[in-house]
């Protein structure tokens, strides 16, 4: 843990805001959005993820949470709208569909990303660059600087499963050659 004391909560605009599915949707509403079933489950989807999710998984997941299937569009327009608000974000996992998260205070969000099956694990560890995000701050004159990072490799079923497979390279089957050096 870092002893600066200093430390804010860097993505938090409002820091009497009640980050969570009723705080959020009442915050809508006093926008003039009408809260249905189906961008409660939205929400609730949001809130229950532990990776980021495409536009059809929250979707599906949404179906499961709130018990009505929104269509794209709904979902779609709410990730724009949530995303000018600073209350999810587009995480990059180098694929071509658009993956949300929520950009949740006090949270962290940065990614390995297994690029053979996909998998993605939020990092829980201590972020890599926070400290270097604070001097960038400084030395640029930003605030509220923020970041998502991601990192892509092989995760170790994948690199398990790759091991496994690989076996070792057999030499060249000459017999006169292999007779000959072993004499
Ligand atoms: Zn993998
Ligand atoms: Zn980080």
């Amino acid at each position: 843990m870092s002893a600066n004391e200093t430390l804010t909560p860097h993505y938090v605009t409002n820091p009497t805001f009640d980050f969570s599915v009723d705080g959020i949707l009442s915050m809508l509403r006093n926008q003039g959005m009408r809260i249905t079933k189906s961008r409660r489950g939205i929400m609730l989807a949001l809130f229950k993820a532990t990776r980021p999710l495409s536009l059809v998984e929250i979707q599906q997941e949404a179906l499961a949470e709130g018990g009505v299937l929104p269509d794209y569009a709904t979902v779609f327009r709410m990730m724009i709208l949530l995303e000018g608000l600073n209350i999810v974000h587009k995480v990059n996992l180098k694929r071509s569909c658009s993956y949300y998260e929520l950009t949740n205070p006090g949270e962290h969000y940065d990614h390995l990303v297994c690029t053979q099956c996909g998998k993605v694990v939020v990092l829980k560890s201590a972020c890599p660059v926070e400290e270097a995000e604070r001097r960038i701050e400084k030395e640029y004159g930003f605030t509220n600087l923020h970041h998502s990072l991601e990192f892509f490799g092989c995760c170790p079923e994948c690199t398990a499963a790759k091991n496994a497979t690989v076996e070792m390279p057999l030499p060249p089957s000459d017999p006169e050659v292999t007779g000959r050096a072993a004499a």
